[in-house]
Parts: structure tokens; sequence; C-alpha cells
């Protein structure tokens, strides 16, 4: 394992075998100082990056970025480069190293594109290491517009991380540390998804268009019996979380923690923390790794929030908290939380940001499909709150009041028997319904949905925090009594933020009318989401700390929404599809098989009363699923006349859902009356089961 991990990588090791340990010093400083590359070292770091990719098996190279769509994409270039004499000779120079021009014009771009050059950039990002893959060297880049405006999810988010370094420097001089000169935050991704059968996802036109079922009745077992969760993992899946770690391990992805999650068929992955901008990188790798090696397995890896109505979705729990280059986790509350003024600090603003910009962390979890998910009884709700545990929550409001004491003590978890040692009990690693939980040592954003891109999340909580840093350091700096400096502080954020604190059950019914009573946001699908990224507050807060300018801000709106309502078509397109030319036709030839049946039957005097109700039955709901079809397709022409796109998406959410909610329920309803034989595709059943 410790030979395999990282050996497609171009990481310190390698870079220390190919480059001359001056060279390979200075390239350390420039990154870590983030200032530009020296051309020549550039040259000389592009050639050795060559050599070792080339050693790895490598014949082209590509700049490695993300667009506005979740997913990765790039163009292969081969290394190869034309001698006179018609032989040719391997080449990459500094200039392709650090500059690529893919052609922009097909990526979304919220009409950035129509005002500005349609071509875009790539720029090599040294902070996140090249690797090797399929016989590419894979080069992170970054990608912009030709006037610089940010095409991806990268560029926001690297810029989001320099804020944030910049204003907690700053903020943690005012608290008396003198070393620190870089506070990076750190990220785990635990990602879920759903594993099934390659040869039954081949046979739902739903799965292989949406990567969810659109219909599907409910099976007689789904996870009632919490007998998945953390159970024994099947032999084919486990083949597969094998190869999967392998293949993960040698791009250097630190893939730690494997099991069944609640639902049938579904799994998480955990990898350990890293820089949020690796962490991003890699998760990317992760879900890209993961399609590929279940392929291999015969098997589909669903990566959708909600692939199954009825159980669990999928989400992807943003582990997040800070590191400063003197080696300190800021959110380490350490023995004595009392004692640790830092850590105070740093968790009141926390507790500010989430409740000064909740709408946008609700908005950075914004997917067509986890619409499905939040809210639902085992996801996070869609309204964000903090919960600190009893024993944080009880020191801050101790301390706001002037009281500096801990009063509480250590509770330890006994089992009564003798042989087993007592458990001091974790009071903060409780609350498992919270949308954004402190759980000891770092916050877990679970709002984030499966098939997305970690950065949003990321580059909104980096920039929320920025802000309120900066906004305590300016306090601070007119303080002349620090300690009383960070009484204020403390009592001022519990009196005006404290109402985002909830430690209860956040899926509790009285929970949604508490935070209706605390006037805490309430966004309930992705257009009322969507709508809240261009309030002036939020394009204030982008602006200030030069992550997104108010162009881009709209920009990416409208990327937001064109997404949204792409999606969707699709989705209602594919589902009338199905119900016209696989449901409907099955349940024709089907009722004309009972008719027979009924004839026969009646004509040797043996006529079926149950048969004849059966085939009324189906006849009345095929006649709605039908009408219910229609109704559906006069939307689809309807929203096609919209001219905004937040009018279509609005017309999706209020018309179009609801309507294909109907289709579903028509649909269902008749596939429990079915021949299974008859039935024109696989059940939830052997989707969920059979693998
Ligand atoms: P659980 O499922 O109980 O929430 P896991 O072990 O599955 O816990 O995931 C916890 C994640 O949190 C891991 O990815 C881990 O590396 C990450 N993590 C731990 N410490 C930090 C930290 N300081 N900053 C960011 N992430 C962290
Ligand atoms: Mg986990």
């Amino acid at each position: 394992m410790t030979e395999l991990f990282g050996s497609r990588v171009f990481n310190e090791k390698a870079m220390r075998e190919r480059l001359s340990a001056e060279d390979y010093k200075n390239f350390r400083t420039m990154v870590k100082e983030g200032k530009s590359m020296d051309p020549q070292l550039a040259q000389r770091v592009a050639r050795a990056m060559m050599d070792w990719a080339i050693a790895q098996g490598a014949t082209h190279y590509t700049h490695w970025f993300q667009p506005m769509n979740n997913v990765t994409a790039g163009k292969h270039d081969a290394f190869l480069n034309p001698n006179m004499d018609g032989t040719v000779e391997m080449k990459f120079s500094a200039k392709a190293l650090i500059k690529g021009e893919p052609d922009a014009s097909s990526f979304p771009s919220g009409g950035l594109r129509n005002t500005f050059e349609a071509r875009g950039y790539t720029t090599w990002d040294p902070t996140s290491p090249a690797f090797v893959k399929d016989g590419t060297l894979y080069i992170p880049t970054a990608f912009c517009s030709y006037t610089g405006e940010a095409l991806d999810t990268k560029t926001p988010l690297l810029r989001s991380m320099q804020a944030l370094s910049k204003q907690g420097v700053r903020l943690l001089r005012m608290l008396g540390n003198t070393t620190c000169t870089q506070v990076t935050p750190t990220v785990g991704a635990e990602q879920e998804y759903f594993l099934i059968d390659r040869e039954l996802f081949e046979k739902r036109l739903d799965l292989k268009v949406c990567g969810r079922t659109l219909v599907g009745a409910r099976p007689p077992k789904g996870q009632e019996l919490d007998d998945h969760y953390f159970g024994h993992i099947r032999l084919r899946v486990s083949a597969f979380m094998h190869d999967l770690d392998r293949e993960l391990w040698s791009l250097g992805v630190s893939s730690k923690t494997k099991h069944n999650e609640v639902a049938p068929a579904q799994h998480e992955l955990a990898p350990l923390f890293d820089t949020a901008n690796i962490a991003c990188d890699h998760n990317q790798l992760m879900m890209e790794t993961m399609r590929v090696v279940a392929k291999r397995h015969k098997l589909a890896c669903l990566l959708h929030e909600k692939p199954f109505a009825g159980v669990n979705g999928s989400g992807k729990h943003n582990n997040y908290s800070l590191l400063t280059d003197d080696g300190l986790n800021l959110l380490d509350p350490g023995e004595n939380p009392l004692e640790n003024k830092t850590f105070l600090i740093v968790l009141c603003a926390f507790i500010t940001a989430v409740n000064s910009y909740g709408d946008l962390l609700r908005l950075s979890a914004t997917t067509p499909g986890n619409d499905y998910r939040l809210g639902g009884s085992e996801a996070p709700p869609s309204i964000v709150s903090v919960f600190l545990g009893n024993r944080l929550s009880t020191i801050l409001q101790e301390a706001a009041a002037g009281s500096w004491q801990d009063n509480s003590c250590p509770v330890y978890l006994r089992t009564g028997v003798d042989v087993l040692t007592d458990l001091e009990r974790d009071d903060s690693d409780r609350n498992r319904t919270s949308p954004f939980a402190f759980t000891g040592n770092k916050f877990e954003f679970r709002m984030v949905g499966s098939s997305q891109s970690i950065a949003m999340a990321n580059v909104v909580l980096n920039t929320a925090l920025a802000e309120v840093f900066s906004r305590f350091a300016d306090y601070l700096e007119t303080c002349e009594d620090r300690d009383a400096g960070i009484q204020k502080l403390i009592s001022d954020t519990m009196a005006h933020h404290g109402r985002v604190i909830f430690n209860g059950n956040n899926y509790a019914e009285s929970w949604a009318q508490e935070a209706a009573r605390r006037g805490l946001p309430i966004i309930h699908n992705a257009v009322e989401a969507i709508d809240r990224w261009t309030l002036d507050k939020n394009m204030e807060l982008f602006d200030r700390h030069r992550v997104f300018t108010r162009v881009e801000c709209f920009s990416r709106q409208e990327v937001m929404l064109e997404h949204y309502d792409k999606v969707m078509d699709i989705e209602a397109t594919t589902l009338i599809e199905m119900m016209r030319r696989q449901v409907l036709p099955a349940l024709y030839r089907y009722m004309g098989e009972l008719s027979k049946d009924s004839q026969t039957l009646s004509a040797v005097g043996r006529g079926s009363k149950a048969l004849d109700r059966n085939l009324d039955q189906l006849t009345q709901l095929t006649d709605t699923l039908e009408a219910e079809t229609s109704a559906l397709e006069g939307m689809m022409d309807q929203v096609m006349t919209k001219e905004s796109a937040r009018d279509h998406a609005l017309y999706i959410c209020k018309k179009v859902q609801p309507q294909m909610l109907k289709v579903r329920q028509a649909c269902d309803a008749a596939e429990l009356l079915v021949d299974e034989k008859a039935w024109p595709m696989p059940t939830y059943f052997d989707l969920m089961f059979r693998v």
C-alpha cells in the first residue's frame, strides 16, 4: 500500500527525484507564497513532469478543468513534436504546462461569452498535483474567459481560499498569534452512492438518461429493517470497493473508510481530509473512478441524490475545518475550550457566517436532484441551522454573560459490563439531523448533493468566514482591552446570530414552525434558492472579497437556472417516452391477453369475476395514465414557450413536477396489477436487491 499510494502522482517525492534540490525548493516556495512562476524554472518543471509522465506510460497531456456543470473536462494532446526529417520527438514546453486555450463556446457561461470572446483559457494550478491516468498526464487547471471571468468552479474556490487566508491571518494577529502566515480550509468529503447490476441498469431508460428512477412501485421491503446499514458487504460490492481503493490510492486519493449505507444498495466512501482545493479535485476524481470501476465489475454506480423514491437519498458530507501553517486546527476546542479564546472566536465566526449567509449555503447545495432529497426524512431539511451540542452551547452562553466557567463535567458511557471500558461520551457528535453540525474539531455540512462538485459549498463557507473574520478583526483593532473585545464579540454573536443554533431534532415537524418564528430563511426548492444568489447582500459579499464580480454572479445564476431547466426537461421527456413507448404498450398488450383469457373462460362456462375486476381496474388506470401523460405533454409544449430561464424553471416547479408525480402514481399503481413478466422494465426490488 505504501508503494502504491500516489504512484501515479507527480507529488513531492516524484519532484524531489526529478528536480534539482534548488529547483524543488524554489518551486515549493513559489507555490506556498502564491508567486507566479519564473519562466526558466517553469520550463524545467515541465520537462521533469513530462519525463516522469512518459516513464508512467503517458503519451498525452491534458489541461483538466471543472466547468460549471459538476463534471470535469479536458482535451488530450500528444507530447509529440515533428522533426524536419520526418521523425518525432516528445516535447512539452512551459507554455503548454501553464496555459491552454480550449474552445469555451460549448461550456455553460451564463451569457459571458455573448458579451466577451468565446475563447476560454486554462491556467495550471500548481497547488494541486498532476497525475497520470489512462496514458494521459492530467494537469489540474482553472478555466477563465478571455477577460478573466471565472468559467469554472476552481477559480472561485482558489479566490475564496485566498480571501479567507488573508482575513484569517488578520484576525489571528488580533488574537495574539504572531507566527501564522496562512489559514487553509481543510475538507473531507464523504461520498454516498448506489451500486446496481449493470444489465438491469441498461434496461431502464430513466436510469440511463436521468440517473434516477422516474417510476417504480414500492417494493415489499426497503430499508425498514435497518439491516443494510454497516452490514455485511456483499462479495461483488466488496470486489468493487477493493479495486476502487487501489485505483484511488494510486492516484493519491486517500480513500479511508467504506461501508454500507442505510438504503439497500447504498454505500459510502470517505477519504482523509485535505486542503479544500485538493479535496475538491479528488472528489471529482473519486466520482469518475467509481463510475468506471463499477462498469468493469458489471455494475452501475448511481451518484444521483435520489435514485429511488421511498428510501434514503445520497449526499456528500462536507467536513470542514481551518488549519494554520503553524499547525493549529482552529476548530479544535482543546481540553478547556474556555481558555481557548481563538477557538471561541472562530466558533462565533462560524455561527455568524451561517446565520448571515444560510441562504447561500442552501444554494450551494442546490442541484435539480437534491430537491428530491433535502427535507426528506433522512436528509437535512432545507432550513440551515447549526448544531453545537449542549456543552459548547452552554459555554458560549456563559461566556456571553461574562461568566467564564465551564461547569460541565465529562459524561461517561457505562455498559454495565465490568470487562468493557467505560467511554467518555462525546457530546458533540450525537445529532445526525442537523445540516451544519459541530463534530468535535470540525463542522460537517450535510446538505451537499452526492452528484455535485463540493466547490461551491466551500466557496460560500470560505467567503462568508472571510467576511466575518474581517469584521471581527476590524472590531478588535479598535479595542484597547482585547479580552473585553472578545467578550463583546461573543455576546454580540449570541444576541444577534444565536437564533441559528439548534440542538434539537431537525426532522421534527415543530422545527419548521420554530425556525419560521426565529426568522430563519426557509427555502423550499432550487428556484427559490437560485433567486437568493443575486440578493444585494450576497453579491456585495462576493464582490468585496473578489470571489465573484457582479457580472459573474448574474452569469452564474443564469447557468444554474439553465442547468435546472435542461435537467428537468430531459426528465419530463424521458418520462413521456417511457410511458408512450414502454408502459402504455405493455399495458395494452397485457389487457388484450386478459380479455382473451376472460373470453376463453366464459366460453367454457368459467367466467371469472376476479379477472374481469382486474381488467376493469387496469382499464381505468391505463386511461388515467394516458390522460396524465397527455397533460404532461401539453405542459412540455407550454414550457418551451417560456422566454426566460427563470420563468421556465418556475413553470417546471409549479406545474411540470407535480404532473410528473401524477403520471408516476398511475404508473406505479398499474405496475402492482400486472404480471411481472409483462412489465417492461426491472422493478425496484430487482434494482435494489439483485447485486
Ligand atoms: P462520520 O461518517 O462519522 O461523519 P467519517 O469518518 O465517515 O465520519 O468522515 C469524517 C470525515 O471528516 C473524513 O473525511 C475525515 O478525514 C474528515 N475530517 C477529520 N478531521 C477533519 C478536519 N480537521 N478538517 C476537515 N475534515 C476533517
Ligand atoms: Mg461517514
